[in-house]
């Protein structure tokens, strides 16, 4: 197939089939590109559109993102997950004020270079908002050229990703690569797809070599499997009269930014450091969350004080209502990690007898 044969036979595919109705295909601006393509780096688009239909409500423009503190940004991004990607979100906003008088550059390669975009990202924004030829190569676009050529190897690797770039410039069309770049990435979400590829609709499928040796599960080539590091933290959930003292943690590093209970190896240690007294002390099943390369096993202690400290917050730490985090939205208006929000749901169904006959608390 040639690329002129390859593009027509992408484009007139979407125009009858391509998605054309998601609220970042609205309405289109470089910033709602951007901000949707971050988004849906490793998360489904239907897990998506909530969450980019409330932060355009919170900051529909990018200036208006970059003004923004980085707690009100990290709590519009809890429970997407991976949150390095809001971080950063955040801080190319600013580094885009600065410099780029508050626009996305109309270069590809500046665009890469900002913070979180990398180049793949970098097409995207510039094919389909700016209408400019930049091939793109994101987990959907790798899987249809490696199955359509049969490119062996995983593309991690630097052999098989060079070969997978060099087909997707060969294929960029000059016109229409905004609807291409669509295209793409819908055929590899909805017909390409990572298990059950619909070859029999395929309109690549004469020319797929995967499709004809009847292997294209095999491609693209998986990453030689590690077996995940288990790290283990004590997380104290300490409450004193329907509150749980929670922390802020550090700007980087896991869940950073992000208010989380104490993570302590001694508890009564960590305690006595603060001059807190333990009424009752109790230690709730253990939960395990899966970050992209290692387990965390969390041991959650309950403590519950005597009495509440005199001093009521330290620095980077503060007093919430425990039912207030068992609301709905209640991760995205606070800045909760997933599992966070589930701990406290173990402690409240531990205090229910407790709580049943008291007033409910305001926000
Ligand atoms: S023919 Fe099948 S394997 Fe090949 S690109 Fe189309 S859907 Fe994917």
């Amino acid at each position: 197939m040639t690329p002129n044969q390859f593009q027509q036979a992408v484009l007139t595919w979407f125009d009858h089939h391509g998605r054309k109705d998601l609220p970042w295909q609205q309405d289109i601006t470089p910033y709602r590109v951007w901000v949707s393509e971050i988004m849906l780096q490793q998360t489904q688009v239907s897990a998506v559109i909530p969450y980019f239909q409330r932060f355009m409500a919170s900051f529909p423009i990018l200036a208006d993102l970059a003004a923004a503190p980085l707690d009100q940004v990290l709590a519009h991004w809890s429970g997407l997950g991976y949150y390095a990607r809001a971080r950063n979100l955040h801080k190319c906003a600013q580094v885009v004020m600065e410099e780029h008088d508050g626009q996305l550059p109309r270069d590809t390669d500046a665009l890469a270079e900002l913070p979180g975009i990398g180049r793949s990202t970098a097409g995207a924004i510039a094919s389909i908002s700016m209408g400019l030829r930049a091939p793109i190569l994101d987990g959907n676009v790798k899987r249809v050229l490696a199955r359509l050529h049969a490119v062996d190897g995983w593309p991690g690797q630097s052999t098989a990703a060079n070969r997978l770039w060099q087909l997707a410039e060969r294929y960029t069309p000059q016109e229409r690569c905004n609807h291409y770049t669509q295209a793409m990435m819908d055929l590899g979400a909805t017909l390409c797809t990572r298990s059950k590829p619909r070859c029999g609709d395929c309109p690549l499928a004469s020319a797929c070599t995967a499709s004809a040796q009847g292997n294209p599960q095999d491609y693209p080539g998986k990453k030689p499997r590690a077996e995940k590091p288990v790290r283990e933290s004590t997380m104290l959930l300490i409450e004193h009269g329907e509150q749980i003292y929670l922390e802020q943690r550090p700007p980087s590093g896991i869940w950073g930014g992000l208010w989380c209970p104490p993570q302590a190896e001694k508890p009564g240690q960590w305690l006595a450091e603060r001059g807190w007294r333990a009424a009752e002390t109790q230690t709730l099943p253990p939960l395990r969350h899966t970050f992209t390369h290692f387990h965390l096993d969390i041991t959650p202690v309950w403590v519950r004080l005597e009495k509440m400290p005199a001093q009521v917050a330290e620095a980077g730490g503060g007093w919430y209502k425990l039912r207030q985090l068992n609301r709905p939205r209640a991760a995205q208006q606070l800045g909760l990690p997933a599992p966070i929000v589930k701990l406290a749901k173990q402690l409240l169904a531990l205090q229910a007898p407790l709580l049943a006959n008291s007033p409910a608390p305001s926000l």
